[in-house]
């Protein structure tokens, strides 16, 4: 099984993969830097040698770097999606120091511009960034871009599948090449958005495969939520201690479309709360 959860990153990678061992993780989660903004550490490239070594050693992996929250690609002006586009960019090069990574980031707001219109930025972002990142790199970026399901707070996208699918065709339209961008479900985000993940998980993830394609599946970011299904608020609860439930979230980390996915944990906790959340699910598996 790979679990593990989001670690803070200001030690540096050695000290997340050894955090993670610790609290017997196998994958992590971490911001690429300030998840307000920001400028991001210069990469110290011996402590990244130091962790593949490590990685490969544990069996750790994959990585899964979170975009800062304050990155917008559907912004209305035109210095939010400045900034979205090279932190964005920057991200992906960095991310080929560590190979084969996964880079999330929440697709945006659109901010009264209307689904379709947040939509077409978005894709647009996403095809300029694989065309820069490409170029900086010397080869297509080996990271695999998700975008994550969101709760639908305010005026975000990516509340529904379809809107997920339409925005990974229209980046492929505008270049971005198949196989580069996939999905992470949130599963508290999924269920604040209406999705009955509890009473129909079948039916939701058939609902998914329909839409976007199971294969475009990468990751799961599991939490339980602290309010019930279809509140559009986005409040992470503690594993079993939300209205998803223990029962639910068991059958997700059994379930044959999702069990050999890597789950992250971005639940209120401390590392010791962490390693218990890790050990439960574990417990879990059939
Ligand atoms: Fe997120
Ligand atoms: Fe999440
Ligand atoms: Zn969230």
């Amino acid at each position: 099984m790979k679990i593990g959860c989001h670690l803070s990153s200001s030690g540096g990678y050695l000290a997340m993969g050894q955090t993670a061992v610790s609290i017997g993780a196998n994958v992590f989660q971490f911001f690429t830097r300030n998840p307000r903004g920001g400028a991001a550490k210069p990469m110290d490239k011996g402590d990244v040698r130091a962790f593949i070594d490590y990685a490969t050693a544990n069996g750790i992996g994959p990585i899964l770097a979170h975009a800062p929250y304050t990155l917008n690609a559907a912004g209305a002006e035109p210095r939010v999606r400045e900034f979205a586009e090279s932190v964005f960019i920057d991200d992906l090069k960095r991310l080929e120091f560590t190979p084969g990574a996964l880079y999330n980031f929440h697709p945006g707001s659109h901010v009264g511009q209307g689904a379709e219109k947040g939509m077409e930025l978005v894709a647009d972002i996403l095809g300029k960034v694989f065309e820069s990142a490409s170029t900086a790199i010397g080869h297509l970026p080996s990271t695999v871009v998700l975008l994550e399901t969101m709760s639908g707070k305010g005026s975000e996208l990516g509340r529904d599948f379809g809107e997920i699918r339409a925005m990974i065709d229209l980046a492929e339209a505008r270049g971005v090449p198949r196989g580069a961008l996939g999905v992470c479900l949130d599963t508290c985000h999924v269920w604040d958005a209406g999705y009955d993940i509890v009473n129909d998980l079948d039916g939701v993830l058939a609902e998914f495969d329909a839409r976007v394609g199971l294969e475009r599946l990468k990751a799961v970011h599991m939490n339980d939520s602290m309010n019930a299904l279809a509140s559009h608020k986005d409040r992470h609860e503690k594993i079993g201690k939300g209205k998803i439930g223990l029962d639910a979230l068991a059958r997700i980390v059994n379930h044959r479309m999702l069990r050999d996915l890597p789950f992250y944990l971005e639940t209120p906790c401390d590392l010791q709360g962490y390693r218990d959340e890790i050990a439960l699910l574990k417990s879990l598996r059939r």
